[in-house]
């Protein structure tokens, strides 16, 4: 019987349905057009242009900015049993040959290669021997001066539609703007393009924000309740990476620190020890990430404001690229928001990154559901509350905090608009500190006129103040605090202010706490034998010397430990399971579920 796309998908990969979009995407590459395919990350892009591959005769060029993501994308398709390679620095002149001779003789589906290479002299000379059937440019994003990862190499990549005006092309990326989109469809010259966008939402990650106070401890709770599952964890300073990660360290926890400061060695070993299983925790700046295709990151923590939306967005989606529940969770300072302005002051398009900053903190602040703020943000409506942020569950509590607003206002301007938040909290606290004693504070009418709210609250109230416009920080006078004309209005009784209950928010961080003290991958029920086959797949990757995911994801073990299939027939069927796999793996997984199934029989009887 012929392949088709459906029996590709169920032979090579193991999986019986096509998520949304992706078959689309693949008849309009098997029908020759060119193809811009936008997805987010996890959302399936690869299947895309790897089925039409291995479905039509050929070779299908794949341009990779990176040789991690590269090694990583070869070796699953190798697993599944796919006539996959690439070409990079890391081999030597024979084996190049090897592999280019497979290429000239039709033997080979996927080959992949840099965008230097593909453009070099050489290999373009080279590919006049190949039967090309398509070229697959991913991450395309990496084209575009407009993205965040612009990649000069990426620009030359015009040249292959002047060289090949006849092979259709395939561009793929995960960032949507619109700006970058045009940047790809002009540089890479392609001809009418079937532009495909799927639905940024990535539902299975929950999304919450918790108050940047004790983020150590809260971090420490966090990871004891999600041991031996893979994370990281994003500082905006190299110092805070290599100060997190040694305080887990010390705490028992295997992690590690990343950052631009690193050697490339380092780098690459820490990346390297991250993907195989070594290290569960990677405490790291945002020089983290792109070469992660690390299908099993179960957490991103925040550990400081990212400064927008668009980068936000992109680091919380390496968390559970396999579809399982995963978690995000971010911790929002006022100290966050004053030094990332200072940052963005001291640097170019300073009024566009101020609103990017402005809507970051917008999301942060939420009081409606946290999700649809992200998709709206990127020009996508959810039509329900997503029930997977700390909003949905936990809707926040608001009051009418005219008086509480008031006293704030008025002691700004009792002090004539010249000190910061610490000393106004101090002042309306009523401290008998030195430095408010010697400046005569305690003097002022509104001196200890907020005294039942405690700092931490005092602050969150603040925050609110500050982003809803009531009051302006003079980041160029020592951040002084002053009123805005709303603000002035507030004082003069003339409009009413709405507040969070700041009590609210410190017990959102509880009832955070316990809800992620259980483990949400798997059922009870279904948890020994999950561990067990764990531990099994484990026991595989080690002597293959193999990330675990290569042998099978966490998806696909979730669904042997829930369904417990007994014989080949039933195995098959499970998500990710392809024959190759099943010849490889399929005896000695089953061999474990008989053995526990029986264990369990012995139990009972
Ligand atoms: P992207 O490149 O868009 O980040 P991938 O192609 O790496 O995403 O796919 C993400 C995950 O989804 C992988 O674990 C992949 O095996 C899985 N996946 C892709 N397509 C399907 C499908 N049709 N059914 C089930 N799982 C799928
Ligand atoms: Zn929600």
């Amino acid at each position: 019987m012929p392949h088709t796309p459906h029996s590709v998908l169920q032979k090579y990969f193991g999986y019986s349905t096509f998520r949304p979009m992706q078959e689309d995407i693949i008849t309009s590459i098997l029908e020759k057009k060119d193809t811009l395919v936008l997805m987010p990350t996890g959302g399936g892009k690869s299947l895309c242009f790897q089925i039409p591959a291995i479905l039509k005769p050929g070779v299908c060029i794949v341009v990779s900015p990176l040789i991690s993501l590269m090694k990583d994308q070869v070796d699953s398709l190798q697993a599944n049993g796919v006539e996959a390679n690439y070409l990079n620095s890391t081999q030597t002149p024979d084996e190049q040959d090897v592999i280019e001779a497979k290429a000239i003789k039709g033997t080979l589906d996927l080959l992949y290669v840099s965008p230097e290479k593909l453009v070099s002299q050489g290999f373009l000379h080279f590919l006049d021997r190949v039967q090309i059937n398509m070229f697959a440019i991913d991450e395309a994003h990496c084209i575009s001066s407009w993205g965040h990862d612009f990649r000069p190499e990426y620009t030359q990549l015009g040249r292959i539609r002047e060289q090949f005006p006849d092979i259709p092309c395939i561009a793929l990326t995960a960032t949507a703007d619109k700006m970058t989109r045009q940047d790809i469809i002009m540089q890479l010259g392609l001809v009418q393009p079937k532009i495909c966008i799927s639905s940024f939402d990535r539902p299975n990650i929950s999304l919450s924000v918790l108050p940047g106070r004790g983020k150590l401890a809260t971090i420490k709770e966090f990871v004891a309740s999600h041991s031996e599952q893979s994370g990281i964890i994003y500082c905006l300073s190299r110092k805070s990476t290599e100060k997190v990660a040694l305080s887990l360290r010390n705490s028992g926890y295997n992690a590690e620190s990343y950052h631009a400061g690193m050697s490339a060695k380092q780098r690459e070993t820490t990346q390297q020890r991250f993907i195989f299983g070594g290290i569960d925790i990677i405490c790291a700046t945002v020089a983290f990430g792109m070469g992660i295709d690390k299908p099993d990151v179960r957490w991103v923590i925040h550990h400081n404001l990212p400064k927008n939306i668009e980068a936000y967005y992109q680091e919380i989606g390496r968390a559970g690229r396999d579809g399982l529940p995963s978690k995000a969770v971010l911790f929002y300072s006022f100290a966050d928001v004053m030094l990332l302005r200072d940052i963005i002051e001291s640097s170019g398009q300073k009024d566009v990154q101020m609103t990017k900053l402005e809507r970051m903190q917008h999301y942060a602040d939420a009081v409606t559901c946290r999700r649809k703020i992200l998709l709206t943000y990127f020009n996508e409506s959810l039509a329900a509350n997503c029930n997977n942020c700390d909003v949905c569950k936990n809707p926040p509590h608001v009051f009418d905090g005219t008086i509480i607003t008031q006293k704030a206002l008025s002691a700004i301007a009792r002090l004539k608009e010249s000190v910061g938040s610490q000393i106004l909290i101090d002042v309306l606290r009523g401290s008998s500190r030195h430095e408010i004693i010697s400046r005569g504070y305690h003097t002022i009418k509104t001196y200890g006129a907020g005294k039942d709210i405690t700092p931490p609250y005092w602050e969150q109230y603040i925050l609110q103040m500050l982003n809803t416009g009531l009051i302006h920080i003079a980041y160029d006078r020592g951040r002084t605090l002053s009123l805005t004309s709303l603000g002035r209005d507030v004082l003069l009784g003339k409009t009413q202010v709405s507040l969070v209950d700041a009590a609210h928010v410190a017990e959102r961080t509880k009832t955070h706490r316990s809800r992620s003290a259980r483990n949400t991958i798997i059922s009870p029920q279904a948890s020994q034998l999950f561990d067990e086959l764990r531990k099994l797949r484990k026991d595989i990757a080690q002597e293959e010397n193999k990330p675990a995911y290569i042998v099978f994801h966490d998806a696909t073990l979730k669904e042997l430990a829930e369904t417990q299939p007994t014989s080949a027939e039933q195995m098959m069927r499970v998500g990710g399971i392809g024959q190759k796999k099943f010849e490889q793996y399929g005896a000695l997984f089953l061999g474990k579920i008989l053995e526990y199934l029986e264990k369990k029989e012995v139990v009972s009887v």
